[in-house]
């Protein structure tokens, strides 16, 4: 399962996880492959991104980075480029909180939808 998420750069959900694993391996169960990857969570070996469709999506790349998303397919691309520390600036300086972390998102269209 592990193999799996970091092979993958799709940011896969549970499910395609289920029938990639399955493919190598066939016959493994759901309840194995959900139970790993939660354990895999929680080890921080692997990162669960809620991207704003109903499933729950998986990233083997745990190093900090943000992502885009396309709205129409659902495809997620990662974003190696950082927000400006301004803008965590702006939200301290609005909120009176010390930021520590963020997530971010970007929407819109992959290539293969068309801008
Ligand atoms: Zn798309
Ligand atoms: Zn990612």
């Amino acid at each position: 399962v592990l193999d799996v998420v970091r092979a993958a750069s799709d940011h896969p959900t549970a499910h395609q996880i289920l029938e990639r694993v399955g493919a190598a391996q066939p016959g493994i169960g759901v309840a194995t492959v959900y139970r790993t990857l939660a354990l895999l969570v929680a080890h921080g070996q692997i990162l669960e991104l809620q991207l704003g469709d109903e499933a729950a999506r998986y990233d083997g790349n745990v190093a900090r980075h943000d992502h885009v998303v396309c709205t129409r397919c659902g495809a997620a691309a990662d974003v190696p480029a950082a927000l400006p520390v301004e803008a965590a600036r702006a939200a301290e300086a609005a909120t009176g909180y010390t930021v520590q972390d963020y997530e971010l998102a970007f929407r819109g269209r992959c290539a293969g939808c068309g801008g």
